[in-house]
């Protein structure tokens, strides 16, 4: 009666709780002094190891350390670090050529979107969220442009393409799933996931029109599956619920064959935010290829730079490359700048083959060089391999 339950040990030994800890705490001081050596403990008359989970109720009158408190963590998004519009449009510009205006849209909505996200005032006074529809052709800087937008932001990104969506119950990905990508993008950490953005591509081929190929019952089912998760729910996933209410999601597609508002009236409502992109033209693979921090002609050039080669380009050389990125534009659907790389790629093969026996090199790529190296593939009006 005066300690309170007893633990009962094998060999008939009756212990108190609060001896049980004492003991637990000298043998851990022993273990943790310098000169213990582990082996003593074995070695300790009528010591033997205790099965702790035959402990009866060991925790009754146990006196338990209270718990560390958990250091606080620094807030995902501070308002105060959220870079203004036009600082996040002027680093959008280091990277992403042309575009302006959606550049510009994109900067605002994105801050817009995280301030609110940051002072919470979106559940008191329910602003509505800044979710934006992207309309713009294949190839024109959609995907990177919120890439870049995520990366600056240093926010996690899911990329889902909306034609492998599956209406829920159904073989394939569906929308929750792609909630489970974007808490992977955030290290399955889920309040990082639960500010992060959701990039739904192609949206056009599920907006119901009977020229494409699903049938219209499912593509709108996927739609109506869109709808709760745009607006802000929980998703169970994992590493537990994840809520959508903070998440930005953006839609984007080049609605050739189809209109925004073939879409359901409730997802329409759900993008509030329309941005269009234009096509891309010569002038501005010209400058694809030279400005970014990351253009394709610098890459090249830091490649073999690394093999002691200086590689330059001529103003006409990339004129060249530009405008035979045009040509294949005009041969088939607009494919706008996807196959820069691939062009690149065919030009420098020889240079690139070449090079490691070549230190010291300096060489020029001019118009001659970017002819002489498309000529076969121009003969051949085999534009094909350049075309997704
Ligand atoms: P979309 O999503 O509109 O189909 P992407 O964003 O995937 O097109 O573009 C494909 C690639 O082309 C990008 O990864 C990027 O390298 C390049 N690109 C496209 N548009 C631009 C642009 N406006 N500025 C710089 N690079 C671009």
């Amino acid at each position: 009666s005066v300690t309170g339950k007893m633990i009962d040990l094998p060999n008939n030994i009756h212990i108190c709780s609060d001896c049980m800890q004492k003991s637990f705490d000298s043998m851990n001081q022993q273990m943790s002094s310098s000169n213990f050596n582990y082996n003593d403990l074995f070695n300790m008359p009528n010591i033997s190891m205790i099965d702790l989970s035959s402990l009866q109720n060991p925790t009754q009158h146990q006196k338990v350390k209270p718990k560390k408190k958990e250091k606080k963590a620094e807030p995902v998004l501070d308002l105060k670090k959220i870079p203004a519009p036009h600082k996040i449009k002027a680093t959008l510009d280091e990277y992403v050529i042309g575009q302006e205006h959606a550049k510009k849209v994109m900067s605002v909505a994105v801050y817009n979107h995280y301030k609110r996200v940051a002072t919470d005032t979106m559940d008191d006074i329910d602003i509505e969220k800044s979710n934006m529809l992207m309309i713009g052709p294949t190839g024109c800087g959609k995907t990177y442009l919120v890439k870049t937008l995520a990366k600056l932001l240093d926010v996690p990104l899911a990329i889902a393409d909306a034609t492998s969506l599956t209406e829920a119950g159904y073989i394939g990905d569906d929308i929750e799933s792609v909630v489970s990508k974007l808490l992977a993008a955030a290290d399955n950490d889920v309040e990082k996931a639960e500010h992060g953005i959701i990039f739904i591509d192609e949206i056009d081929k599920i907006a119901s029109s009977s020229q494409n190929r699903m049938s219209d019952i499912s593509r709108e089912g996927v739609q109506r599956d869109l709808l709760p998760i745009v607006e802000g729910s929980a998703v169970n996933t994992k590493y537990g619920m994840v809520r959508t209410d903070h998440i930005l999601f953006i839609a984007a597609g080049a609605f050739h064959f189809s209109k925004p508002s073939d879409m359901i009236p409730e997802l329409q409502g759900r993008f509030p935010l329309r941005v269009e992109l234009n096509a891309l033209g010569k002038d501005e693979f010209l400058r694809i290829l030279t400005e970014p921090h990351n253009a394709l002609t610098r890459q090249y050039a830091a490649l073999l730079g690394t093999e002691q080669i200086r590689l330059q380009f001529s103003e006409d050389g990339i004129e060249e490359i530009a405008a035979f990125a045009e040509e294949i534009n005009a041969t088939s659907e607009n494919i706008g700048a996807r196959r820069l790389y691939t062009i690149m790629e065919k030009i420098l093969a020889d240079i690139s083959f070449d090079a490691p026996d070549m230190p010291g090199a300096q060489i020029v790529v001019n118009r001659a060089y970017v002819q002489e190296h498309l000529r076969d593939v121009r003969e051949d009006q085999d534009l094909s391999q350049y075309i997704l």
